[in-house]
């Protein structure tokens, strides 16, 4: 035992002395699950060094339909904090959480969830609450992180439970939600200028998932390939869609990267249009291996697109 605590003291105060990037004791560390990527990056801004972050959704698989891994289990039975989007984003998340059998991460009650949707004005909230027709999207539409306005309060958010439940590190929190938001900040700035000469482009997109992303840059959502969040396209709906696309003269559509890609390609050939395929997800392209690369890499793509689709008659 004697030696276990000079290790432990050599370690945690030591060790930060001589080298004070390390910072605090690494065997410290926080173990953080979060359901995605995207989540887990912001969850890095505001730790920065002090958790271990873990996340279950990999980046390239859609968010709602996760199938969760004994590993997966594990990393939860064990974690100090789960942080998740709230809302019905991952269908997923109660099941494994009962197969995980730790209540303080229940949501909405646990005290060790972090529900980062708190206080993120929803768009498209639907009159009654019904998965009438496998509406997936139940309480309104839960893909809000696309607009970089709320991955600021994201990050607060985090920032704020985290300095409750460690309150011998809230300034460290704090301060890094800050220095995240003023990051935001600075892009946001720039990136709403690019996007001036695209504002009121009209785009249509398999999945109701970029309205967020839309309506911060100006972008008109002109149609779904989905019949509704979670349905799949149908025949009649789909050759409305074309007929409406060529009418309105929509030449992207938006994908992402699990999506299957013989129906936009088809509606493409027939309309014109480009097939566009973005990410909500960190990591799930080389060029977006942080939130703000994210966002960069998405808003490129949809000005390319959007400008040839106005240079091809
Ligand atoms: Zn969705």
């Amino acid at each position: 035992m004697k030696i276990r605590l000079t290790r432990f003291f050599l370690f945690c105060f030591i060790w930060p002395l001589v080298f004070p990037s390390a910072g605090f004791c690494a065997a410290g560390k926080i173990k953080i699950v979060a359901t995605s990527s995207t989540l887990a990056s912001i969850a890095e801004e505001i730790t920065d060094r002090k958790a271990d972050i873990y996340f279950i959704a990999a980046p390239k698989r859609d968010i709602h339909f996760i199938a969760p891994t004994p590993k997966d289990v594990m990393k939860l039975k064990e974690a100090d904090v789960f942080i998740h989007a709230g809302l019905d984003l991952e269908a997923w998340r109660d099941p494994l959480l009962n197969a995980v059998g730790r209540l303080d991460f229940m949501w909405p009650a646990g005290e060790k969830q972090i529900d980062v949707s708190k206080g993120i004005s929803l768009l498209e909230v639907p009159e009654t609450l019904s998965r009438a027709q496998g509406d997936i999207h139940v309480y309104g539409n839960p893909h809000y992180w696309m607009d970089p306005e709320n991955a600021k309060i994201i990050a607060r958010n985090i920032a704020e439970k985290l300095a409750a439940l460690y309150p011998e590190d809230q300034e460290w929190f704090l301060r890094n939600a800050e220095t995240f938001s003023r990051k935001i900040d600075g892009r946001l700035a720039s990136w709403s200028r690019e996007m001036v000469p695209y504002h009121g482009s009209p785009v249509v997109v398999y999945h109701a998932s970029w309205s967020y992303f839309a309506e911060r840059f100006g972008l008109v959502i002109a149609g779904e390939l989905e019949l509704k969040p979670g349905i799949p396209p149908a025949p009649k709906h789909i050759s409305e869609l074309v007929a409406s696309m060529k009418e309105k003269h929509v030449r992207v559509i938006i994908t992402e990267p699990y999506r299957e890609r013989r129906t936009p390609d088809r509606i493409a050939k027939e309309t014109g249009a480009r097939v566009l395929t973005l990410t909500q997800s960190v990591g799930a392209f080389k060029e977006a291996q942080d939130y703000l690369s994210m966002l960069d890499y998405d808003l490129t793509k949809v000005a390319e697109g959007v400008k040839a689709g106005r240079e091809t008659p």
